[in-house]
């Protein structure tokens, strides 16, 4: 495990799914996933955000197929994928079975909106040939009226119904390579509606918050929600939804479970908050520095720090620390402070090469 001190608590046993050769649940690590935001259509444009996202750290990529244009991309885009796709459909039963046809490793659907039952078990009756999971997604927006009605509005209990009643046509089907999500924009929602699913039944959780905002608020909303249900044992596979470029969602992720000593390889960036001592431009820094790390594997830590103050206390702690001083920029690698200066216009360049040295010899890639 990485830096992230004690683990969280035991894993909450569920069903093992396989996404392409990706386990999900039966104590397998805690996934990664995101989704796509380019047309679905555009193969050259999604083939390359899709690489990007599995570069940065994503074990499953979803995306969404909303139309036969989007249908017809999906062979090309799963044959050119590092990691398995798992294909988002929402009304039409038809595009989940084209989606199959392409190779998906899993379908998404929100049943609720393939509204005939015989659709649904034609459905799963396809995906079981394949030898693929379907996610059930509830989503707080989209419950059915009558189910809000019955249990007094937007609830666990209301969702977890839903659940059910989608549940029992795949029981009908005898499909049981079933994933379920419980979503809500609000964090602490979706921790009950998780809990209350993890008590009912054994199958795997995906968890994350559905339309959480944009990238700082949305970051911490998806932390809580995580945090909480993560330290409980629940989650089987993380999605945190950003409004914003996808790319931005896997190291948000990374770093929940990282955090959480859930995931070893990912690593730790230490920047100070800065203040009137600062000696170097720690935000542009750290942020230079979080981009080159992007992707890059290894249990190791590097510390931006302002100033000589606590600068010099961090940097031994830390594989890698650039600190302000009153003459100039200093390094350390490993707590030894590197001889000389290194002047600002040369940061940028030595930063690359000691991360590339660093991500090296802790065995990672980069
Ligand atoms: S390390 Fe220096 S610059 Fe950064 S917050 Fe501490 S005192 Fe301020």
């Amino acid at each position: 495990m990485g830096d992230g001190g004690e683990e969280a608590g035991m894993r909450r046993i569920s069903r093992l799914v396989m996404v392409g050769g990706v386990p999900v649940g039966g104590g397998a690590p805690v996934t990664v996933q995101s989704m796509t935001n380019t047309p679905t259509r555009d193969v050259r444009a999604t083939t390359r955000q899709i690489n990007r996202l599995a570069a940065g750290g994503a074990d499953l990529v979803r995306v969404s197929v909303p139309d036969d244009e989007s249908a017809a991309a999906l062979g090309a885009l799963v044959a050119s994928s590092p990691v398995p796709l798992v294909a988002d459909i929402h009304f039409r039963a038809d595009l989940a079975l084209r989606a199959v046809e392409a190779g998906v490793a899993k379908l998404r659907l929100n049943p609720g909106n393939i509204r005939r039952r015989r659709d649904i078990l034609e459905v799963a009756g396809r995906a079981f040939e394949a030898g693929i999971p379907i996610r059930i997604g509830i989503n707080s927006g989209s419950l059915p009226g009558d189910l809000r009605e019955r249990y007094g509005g937007v609830n666990p209990d209301s969702m977890w119904a839903a659940a059910e009643r989608h549940l029992s046509i795949l029981r009908e089907a005898e499909f049981e390579n079933v994933v379920l999500s419980f979503k809500a924009s609000s964090a602490l929602l979706t921790v009950a509606a998780n809990e209350k699913a993890a008590a009912e039944c054994d199958l795997p959780l995906h968890i994350g918050v559905t339309e959480a905002g944009p990238s700082v608020i949305g970051a911490a909303r998806n932390a809580v929600a995580a945090s909480i249900l993560l330290s409980k044992g629940i989650g089987d596979t993380l999605r945190v939804s950003l409004s914003g470029p996808p790319e931005d969602e896997v190291p948000v992720a990374l770093e929940i479970l990282s955090s959480l000593g859930l995931r070893g390889g990912v690593p730790r960036l230490v920047s100070c908050p800065t203040c009137a001592r600062c000696r170097i431009d720690v935000g542009r820094l750290s942020e230079m520095v979080m981009k080159k790390l992007r992707g890059v594997q290894g249990d190791f830590t590097v510390a931006v720090m302002g100033c000589e103050v606590n600068g010099p206390g961090e940097a031994r702690e830390a594989d890698l620390a650039v600190t302000g001083s009153p003459s100039g920029i200093i390094f350390f690698r490993r707590g030894r402070r590197l001889p000389g200066r290194v002047a600002a216009s040369d940061l940028a360049q030595r930063l690359e090469r000691e991360l590339a040295a660093l991500a090296a010899n802790s065995g990672g890639r980069s």
